[in-house]
C-alpha cells in the first residue's frame, strides 16, 4: 500500500486528526462520504417528561431544579429537571466540572438519552446535554451515529462530513438506463439520505441496510470490486508468458500408462488448461474439484505439457505429507517417461537439497515438487513456465506469487499459474472474490466409488466404535482415527494424540497402530505414512495434519473424535480421505454432550450433505465470506458494506454492469475507482 496522498483542499488538517481519520480508512475528504452511519438518533422532535416512553432514546427540554455531587454510594453528579408534565433525574457517574456548571439551577437544557425506571423513579444515565439560551431550533435531519475511534468525537466527525458534502462534488457514475433497470436512486441522493435522513424516512430500513439508498451504495461497491478484478485480469493478459504447444508425446504416454481413464470432467479441465498454456500470456486458472475428484492427474498432464516444450514446472503443496505424496505419485508416473522430478522440503538433508537444486539449475530436472521450500532462496528455476499450487487457499497471495517470481530475471516471461482447491466456492463468492481467475471445475468423481456413510455417534459408545475399527481391519481394510482439535493449545492436542495412540494400541493389540502429528520430524512422518500406504500400519492415529490431500484408497473407515469442534470444510476434507477405493466406506463422527447450538448445526450439515458445494454454501451461511476465502490473505479487498448473502441478487448485475462500463463508459469507471479506491492508493494485484 503506497502512502495515501491527501487531496487538495484538505491539506490543513491537523496531524493528530489526520491520523485518527486514517485509522477509519479516511484519507481524503471524499472518503468521508463513504464513511456511513451505524444508526441514527432522533433529535428532530421533543418529548414531554410525562409522555416520553421508557427504553428508547428520547429528547426532552426542561429546566434544572437542582444539581449536586452525591458521594454515596459513589461519587456522582445527580440533577433533577422538570417540565410542566413531570420531573426526571439525570445521573452521571463520570463527569467534568463543566457539566456540573452546565446543570446550574434554573438552566434550560435539552437532554437526549434513554429513560429507565430507577429505584427513585424515572431517570436518565449519562444523557447528552445541550444548554439553551433561547431560540435554538431543532435539527431537521436525524442525527447519524458513526464508527469512530479514540480521540475523535461523533460531533467532530459529523461536522467534517457535513463540510465534505459542501465541498466534494459527488458525480453520478451509473448510466440512467442501468439505474432505472435496477431501480437504484442517484448516488448523491442516496448518500444524503444515509448521512442525514429526514424524519419520516424509513429509519428501520436504513438501519438494517435494506433501504434503496443502501442498495445503491452496496451495488456501487460490488461494481467497483468487479471492475478492479477485471482490470487486474486484463493487465495480466497483457503480459508475456512462454507459449507451451505440447507435442502430446509425454502426456499421451502418461495417459496410456494409467490404470484408469479420465472422467469427462477431468478431460474438460485438461483441455481448458492445455488451451490456455499455448497462449503467449500467463494463465491464471483455478482448478476446483471436490476431495477425491482427481485433480493431481490434471496437474500432472499440464506439467508434462511444459516439459514437452523444454520448460520447467513446479508443484507446491502446503504440508510436507501432502507434498511428499505428490512427489511419490508424480515420480511413479514420470520415471517411466524418463522425466526427473526434484524434491524440495524444509526438513531435507543438506546434501539432498544441494542435489535437487543442482538438478533444477542445470535443467536436468524439469519438474519439481515441494513445500514452501520451493519458494525460498536460493532455489532457481531457469526455465520455469508453469507453477501449480495445491490447496491454494492454504497459501497467502504472496507465497503463491513468489513461486511465479522464481523464473530467471524480471523480463523473462511470466509462468502460467494453476491453482487447485478442494474447498468449493459458492457461486456468489466465486463471482466476486475470484472474478479475476479462470475456473475449471471437476464436478464428477471417478467411477466405482461407493458413497461414504456418515454416522453421528455419542462418545459414550466409543467401545462399539473401536469394535468397528477392528472388524474393518480384520477384513483387510484400514482406518484413520483423528484426534480432537484443541485450538487453545497445541501441546495439549499433541498430548491427546499420544494418549489416544497408546490406548488404541492396547485396545487393538492385534493390529498395528501408527501415529502422525505436526511435531514429528519429516522423515518420521514420512515413514509412518509409508507404512500406512503399504498396510503395515492398519490404524493411523492423526491430528489434523492429514486434513489435506492424503490418498490411501484402502482406508475405508474414518473416525473423528470431538467432531463438533471442527469446521465444516475440515470435516468434509477429513471425510474425503475415505471412500477412495471400491470398498464401502464410513465416517463416524464422535461427539460429546452437551452440544453447542453451532456445533449441532455443523454436524447436521455434514451428516445431511455429501456434496462439497452444498456444504460450502452452508459454511458461508454459518461463517460469512471473509473467513472462507481467507480474504485477509487473498489480497482481495474485503467488502465494507455489501453482504454476499443478503445482497446476492446484486452480484450478477454488478458483473454485467462492470462489463458494460469497461466497454463503453470509461469516464464512469474512473469516477467509481476514484470514489472507492482512489484514497487508499491501493490497487488490486492478482
Ligand atoms: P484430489 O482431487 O482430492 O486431489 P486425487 O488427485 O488425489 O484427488 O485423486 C484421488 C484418487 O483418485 C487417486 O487415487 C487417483 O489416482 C484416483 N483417480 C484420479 N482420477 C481417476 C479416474 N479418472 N478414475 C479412477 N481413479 C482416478
Ligand atoms: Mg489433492
Amino acid at each position: 500500500m503506497s502512502a495515501p496522498v491527501p487531496s487538495s483542499g484538505w491539506k490543513n488538517l491537523p496531524k493528530a486528526l489526520a491520523s485518527r481519520l486514517a485509522k477509519l480508512g479516511i484519507f481524503r475528504e471524499e472518503d468521508l462520504l463513504l464513511h456511513l452511519p451505524l444508526r441514527y438518533e432522533d433529535e428532530t422532535r421533543l418529548w414531554t417528561i410525562g409522555a416520553a416512553p421508557a427504553g428508547t432514546a428520547v429528547q426532552i427540554e426542561a429546566v434544572v431544579l437542582s444539581s449536586e455531587v452525591a458521594l454515596r454510594p459513589r461519587r456522582q453528579l445527580v440533577a433533577r429537571i422538570a417540565d410542566e408534565t413531570g420531573e426526571l433525574t439525570l445521573r452521571f457517574l463520570n463527569f467534568y466540572p463543566s457539566q456540573h456548571k452546565q446543570l446550574a439551577q434554573g438552566a434550560r437544557v435539552r437532554v437526549f438519552g434513554e429513560i429507565r425506571m430507577g429505584f427513585f423513579g424515572a431517570e436518565m444515565v449519562h444523557p447528552r446535554v445541550k444548554s439553551l439560551h433561547g431560540g435554538e431550533a431543532l435539527p431537521e435531519a436525524m442525527t447519524p451515529v458513526y464508527p469512530v475511534t479514540a480521540g475523535l468525537a461523533q460531533s467532530a466527525l459529523r461536522k467534517l462530513i457535513a463540510k465534505a458534502f459542501e465541498r466534494v462534488r459527488i458525480e453520478e457514475a451509473l448510466p440512467e438506463a442501468l439505474r432505472r433497470a435496477l431501480r437504484l436512486p442517484g448516488v448523491e441522493r442516496s448518500l444524503r439520505a444515509l448521512h442525514m435522513p429526514q424524519p419520516g424516512m424509513a429509519i428501520a430500513a436504513l438501519e438494517d441496510h435494506s433501504h434503496p439508498a443502501w442498495r445503491r451504495i452496496k451495488f456501487e461497491e460490488l461494481l467497483v470490486q468487479q471492475i478492479s478484478l477485471r482490470e487486474a485480469y486484463a493487465q495480466r493478459r497483457a503480459r508475456q508468458a512462454a507459449p507451451l504447444p505440447g507435442s502430446g508425446e509425454l502426456t499421451g504416454a502418461l495417459l496410456a500408462s494409467l490404470p484408469f481413464a479420465l472422467t469427462s470432467a477431468q478431460r474438460r479441465a485438461v483441455d481448458e488448461i492445455a488451451r490456455d498454456l499455448v497462449l503467449p500470456h500467463p494463465m491464471q486458472r483455478l482448478l476446483q474439484g471436490d476431495v477425491g475428484s482427481g485433480k493431481t492427474i490434471v496437474a500432472a498432464l499440464a506439467m508434462l505439457q511444459a516439459a514437452e516444450c523444454g520448460w520447467q514446472a513446479a508443484l507446491m503443496a502446503p504440508t510436507e505429507i501432502l507434498a511428499e505424496q505428490h512427489f511419490h505419485k508424480l515420480e511413479a508416473w514420470f520415471a517411466p517417461l524418463g522425466i526427473r522430478v526434484a524434491w524440495l522440503s524444509g526438513s531435507q538433508k543438506k546434501k539432498q537439497r544441494a542435489q535437487a537444486l543442482a538438478m533444477l539449475a542445470s535443467g536436468e530436472a524439469r519438474l519439481a515438487v515441494g513445500t514452501h521450500a520451493l519458494i525460498e532462496d536460493p532455489v532457481a528455476f531457469p526455465r520455469l513456465a508453469l507453477a501449480v499450487v495445491d490447496e491454494q487457499h492454504r497459501f497467502g497471495v504472496r507465497q503463491r506469487l513468489a513461486l511465479r517470481e522464481k523464473r530467471e530475471g524480471d523480463d523473462s516471461p511470466l509462468p502460467h499459474m494453476l491453482m487447485m482447491s478442494a474447498t468449493p466456492i459458492p457461486r456468489t463468492l466465486a463471482m466476486s472474490f475470484y472474478a479475476d481467475l479462470d475456473v475449471s471445475v471437476l464436478d464428477e468423481l471417478p467411477p466405482g466409488r461407493t458413497p461414504i456413510v456418515t454416522k453421528l455417534v455419542a462418545d459414550a459408545r466409543r467401545a462399539e466404535v473401536i469394535g468397528r475399527v477392528r472388524d474393518a481391519c480384520v477384513e483387510g481394510r484400514q482406518a484413520y482415527w483423528v484426534c480432537p482439535l484443541i485450538e487453545e493449545s497445541e501441546s495439549l492436542q499433541l498430548q491427546t494424540a499420544v494418549e489416544t495412540h497408546e490406548r488404541l494400541s492396547e485396545e487393538l493389540a492385534e493390529l498395528k497402530v501408527g501415529l502422525v502429528h505436526g511435531r514429528l520430524k519429516a522423515d518420521e512422518k514420512a515413514s509412518v505414512m509409508a507404512a500406512f500406504v503399504r498396510n503395515e500400519v492398519q490404524v493411523l492415529v492423526a491430528t489434523t495434519v492429514i486434513e489435506v490431500g492424503v490418498d490411501v484408497p484402502n482406508a475405508s473407515l474414518m473416525i473423528i473424535e470431538h467432531a463438533e469442534r471442527f469446521g465444516l470444510a475440515q470435516l468434509h476434507q477429513l471425510r474425503g480421505r475415505v471412500g477412495r477405493g471400491a470398498a464401502a466406506s464410513s465416517c463416524i463422527l464422535l461427539y460429546s454432550q452437551p452440544l453447542s447450538q453451532n456445533g449441532r448445526a455443523r454436524l447436521r450439515v455434514i451428516y445431511e450433505n455429501t456434496d462439497g458445494f452444498a456444504i460450502a454454501r452452508e459454511d458461508l451461511r454459518l461463517r460469512g465470506p471473509g473467513e472462507m476465502v481467507g480474504a485477509r490473505q487473498s489480497g482481495v479487498p474485503l467488502l465494507r458494506y455489501a453482504d454476499l448473502e443478503a445482497d446476492a441478487d446484486l452480484v450478477e448485475p454488478a458483473r454485467e454492469a462492470a462489463e458494460e462500463l469497461l466497454a463503453r463508459h470509461r469516464d464512469a469507471v474512473e469516477v467509481l475507482l476514484q470514489r472507492w479506491v482512489g484514497g487508499r492508493g491501493e490497487y488490486l494485484k492478482a
